[in-house]
């Protein structure tokens, strides 16, 4: 039995959206509980990913949860993933240009250049530091919830001059 909720979404103009998220220093049972209510509304909006800012949290953590559904068709199942306090330490000179869409942003797709694969650390529910390389969507949908603790949305990162770049595929 689970008693997690669905969250209210912020959509864009929400003030929420463009702020800086906060660094989460204690690791306890209402960071989990946050967790579970933004798995279930991430679940039910059939998002691959959410982060906390979205659910009008300013905790800087997100939640990557790949897995085919009607709003992506062909996205690789994982299991879904906690992911606070997050740091990206390496990205790979070749980028990837795709459509991405946002819960906080409904029923817009964006084509976005992104990093092919990303070096990446972040704590996990209890506080563990986890390290990690990822590749190719899941590499995709940390950089797009990695924006959102930044207040950054697919608005603002299609607006940046690195998105102006035919030259990097390779
Ligand atoms: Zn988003």
């Amino acid at each position: 039995m689970s008693n997690s909720a669905v969250l209210p979404i912020a959509t864009v103009g929400e003030k929420i959206l463009a702020q800086h998220a906060q660094a989460v220093t204690v690791f306890d049972v209402s960071i989990q509980s946050l967790a579970d209510d933004m798995l279930t509304t991430m679940l039910a909006a059939n998002g691959v990913g959410i982060a906390a800012p979205q659910v009008f949290s300013s905790a800087a953590m997100f939640i990557m949860a790949s897995r085919p559904n009607p709003r992506y068709p062909d996205a690789p199942n994982m299991r879904p993933v906690v992911v606070i306090n997050p740091r990206i330490l390496e990205t790979s000179t070749q980028m990837e240009l795709a459509e991405e869409g946002c819960l906080s942003i409904p029923d817009q797709r964006v084509k976005i250049w992104r990093h092919a694969q990303i070096k990446v650390q972040y704590h996990d529910l209890n506080g563990n530091l986890i390290s990690d390389i990822l590749v190719g969507f899941v590499a995709r949908i940390f950089q797009h919830e990695f924006d959102h603790i930044q207040g950054i949305t697919l608005l603002e990162r299609s607006n940046m001059p690195e998105q102006q770049r035919p030259d990097t595929v390779n």
